[in-house]
């Protein structure tokens, strides 16, 4: 079962891998997600924030569960072109309760396949190019508390202290393994059972 995972859970800094195939395993995680991010009240989840090492994340702008037709699924996105700079206060499912005010691009230009495989060019500006960024962002473990200038960092520090450390109470009561052991899961994540102690590739000796 997939679940929001907080700061600084190790999937929140993993450098997830692309999505090979689009099947009913990933449909049904997507659906998970979906579900898990209006409970959550959120615009946007990123596969690392459900500890899972792919390259996908999912947007409503509308965060309301009754429109479906503003889902948004973005696979192995890439950010083409960036133009121009605007700073806006922004949050994070993996942070809750924090708000803090993030430089980003004001509009982008994003390429990515859809869930039916299709690949698609899109042009953004305000909410959407700023959560594509902050989405795109999970995707190679960077989190919007980096942009943070010294003074929005000094005033983010206390709750981010709490946020961390409820996530190692969590841990220490056994609700998560230890960091080492998150990693590895990540790691071999999507790994066929037995390949890792193969031979090596064909034609070594
Ligand atoms: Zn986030």
């Amino acid at each position: 079962m997939l679940k929001i995972v907080t700061y600084p859970h190790p999937a929140l800094r993993y450098a997830s891998r692309p999505v090979l195939r689009i099947d009913q395993t990933l449909r049904d995680q997507i659906r998970s997600m979906f579900d898990l991010m209006y409970e959550a009240r959120g615009i946007g989840l990123a596969a690392n924030q459900v500890a899972l090492p792919q390259q996908f994340f999912i947007l409503n702008l509308t965060a309301d569960p009754k429109q479906r037709d503003q889902e948004q699924v973005f696979i192995n996105p890439e950010i083409l072109k960036r133009h121009s700079s605007t700073l806006e206060e922004e949050g994070c499912l993996s942070f809750p309760g924090l708000y803090a005010p993030v430089p980003r691009a004001k509009r982008i230009r994003v390429r990515y396949y859809d869930l039916e495989g299709q690949e698609r060019t899109l042009d953004a500006e305000e909410l959407l190019s700023r959560a594509i960024q902050h989405e795109a962002d999970h995707l190679i473990g960077r989190l919007f508390i980096d942009y943070l200038g010294p003074e929005a960092l000094r005033a983010a520090a206390p709750r981010i202290r709490e946020i961390e450390s409820t996530f190692r109470a969590a841990q220490a009561r056994g609700e998560f393994p230890a960091d080492a052991e998150l990693t590895r899961a990540l790691d071999d994540y999507g790994r066929e059972p037995g390949r890792v102690a193969a031979s090596g590739p064909v034609g070594s000796p």
